[in-house]
């Protein structure tokens, strides 16, 4: 019999605790049904600290802006507003995400406003004062038309590049991909006379870029760029201080090395007809077969990786300058320039699950058996982004969990996990999924990692299903307390945690 593809996730503490305390996660689900997303506030500001960490050990001054469109939780909000207000700031994508982080406790000056911009959003940041992260010419001139009609303090922007190029090696010019945010370098020229026009409704602080890649050589170019682009700054007589990295610095979702590469491998020999389909339909993952020859690319997350978020940060500013040759953060730290970086999906790294509730498991005709769950596709998106990795089963009761050792089965069980809607393509993810055995009506599937992206980005109403509540927990001593996420603050009452 062949061995089980398991992709196992990466648990850590207080991930691992909270999958341990079984009974509780079923009587959330009794309580406040399937499916439900469970959010660990603690730990944002854990990974908090840890990108501070980086910044430390290579010296530099600035701050981490979480991006906030991983997640629209309150509690995570609002539990990092309480933390080391110079350093940790947010990064709002809308006027909502805006409203949002002032109700919970953001002062403007730790907020930053980034991606497509209406005009109300830029009202409000100019109002209060929050930094806003400038996307084009035309978003610049709307902004400083804003400022002199309502009067509006000056306000603090920073100029968001794209399109980074530079001769490589061999002479082979590197481009990052297309964008359709921030200003190509043709347009860089016009965009600094245009700050300079604007002096009196806004205030130059920095340059900078968000490419949503996980390639280190293309976001150390970039960095280089921004470097040059300072340079001109002050050449003009302008004195930005401030370089923002954006996000993209990843995360791990697969514990094991092994088990990631064995997988890969196995689903090309699958896609190739050499070993039985792996997947729903035999889906390719972007892979084909053609007459015998493998085409196309894997278009999967890279779910295990030597290096992610904090580690990823510390590599790129370790990464020597193609042309000072000394590290990029050596290159700061020089300059005396400020870093900002803006992670989401590893700032909320470890930061929650999501529970579904088994409510049909049968057997089918070919193929492996269907586990029907109390959610849809929308109510976890890690099929979205990719991200392939496997729920860990919760067994709905005490004889259930005690026979579980007995009743693993050594090659494991396959199964499709499909969703509540009336359709054919809900499938929670088209991966042929590894159990250690076949889940029972009332069991749970808990899918850990989800609270970047995957908890609400795609969650949708359709046919009345209900969308997912969220509840923060927070671990005292040996027992879990929870509440909804809205009503999370990060304050103690006298005589013990509540929240
Ligand atoms: C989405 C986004 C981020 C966060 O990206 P991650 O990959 O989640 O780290 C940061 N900055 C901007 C401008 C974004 O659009």
């Amino acid at each position: 019999m062949r061995a089980p593809l398991y992709l196992q996730p990466r648990l850590e503490p207080p991930l691992t605790s909270l999958l341990d305390a079984v009974p509780f996660l079923h009587s959330l689900v009794d309580g406040l049904g399937s499916p439900l997303n469970v959010l660990l506030p603690d730990r944002i500001a854990e990974n908090a600290e840890r990108f501070r960490a980086v910044y430390r050990k290579h010296h530099l001054t600035g701050r981490v802006f979480f991006a906030h469109k991983a997640n629209r939780s309150s509690a995570l909000v609002r539990r990092l507003a309480a933390t080391g207000p110079a350093e940790v700031g947010i990064d709002v994508a809308s006027l909502g995400e805006l409203r949002h982080v002032l109700g919970a406790g953001f002062t403007p000056d730790r907020v930053m406003g980034t991606g497509p911009k209406d005009p109300e959003f830029l009202w409000l940041a100019a109002r209060t004062g929050t930094t806003v992260n400038v996307d084009s010419h035309s978003e610049l001139d709307q902004l400083a038309d804003l400022v002199r009609k309502y009067a509006l303090p000056r306000v603090h922007v920073l100029l968001r590049l794209a399109e980074f190029e530079t001769a490589a090696g061999s002479g082979v010019k590197v481009l990052s991909r297309r964008s359709r945010f921030g200003s190509p370098p043709g347009e860089v020229k016009a965009l600094l006379d245009a700050v300079e026009r604007h002096r009196d409704a806004v205030e130059l602080i920095g340059v900078g870029y968000h490419l949503d890649t996980t390639g280190l050589a293309e976001k150390a170019v970039a960095l280089e760029r921004c470097v040059m682009v300072m340079d001109e700054c002050h050449a003009r007589g302008l004195a930005p201080r401030v370089i923002d990295i954006g996000g993209g610095f990843g995360v791990g979702y697969v514990a094991d090395a092994g088990q990631w590469a064995r997988y890969t491998t196995e689903l090309t020999n699958a896609v190739l007809g050499t070993r039985p389909a792996l997947t729903w339909r035999g889906h390719g993952y972007g892979l084909r077969n053609e007459g015998g020859t493998l085409r196309g690319a894997l278009g999967l997350y890279p779910a295990h990786r030597p290096s992610v978020g904090p580690g990823y940060l510390d590599d790129l500013l370790s990464l020597p300058s193609r042309s000072l040759g000394r590290p990029l953060g050596t290159v700061l730290l020089e300059q005396l320039y400020e870093l900002y970086t803006e992670p989401g999906r590893a700032l909320v790294d470890q930061c929650g699950l999501t529970l579904a509730r088994v409510l049909d498991v049968r057997s089918t005709g070919t193929g492996p058996p269907l586990a029907r769950l109390g959610m849809n596709a929308g109510d976890v998106s890690l099929e979205e982004h990719g991200v392939l990795v496997d729920p860990v089963l919760l067994p709905r009761t005490e004889s259930s969990r005690a026979e579980k050792s007995e009743e693993d089965n050594p090659a494991g069980v396959d199964v499709h996990l499909v969703g509540n809607l009336c359709l054919e393509a809900d499938l929670i993810t088209r991966r042929t999924v590894f159990l250690p055995r076949l889940p029972r009506p009332g069991d749970l599937l808990a899918f850990a990692n989800t609270a970047g992206y995957a908890m609400d980005f795609h969650a949708h109403a359709a046919q009345r299903q209900p969308i997912a509540r969220k509840v923060a927990v927070v671990q005292d001593g040996d027992a879990w307390r929870w509440c909804l996420d809205e009503e999370y603050w990060p304050i103690t009452y006298p005589g013990g945690v509540v929240s």
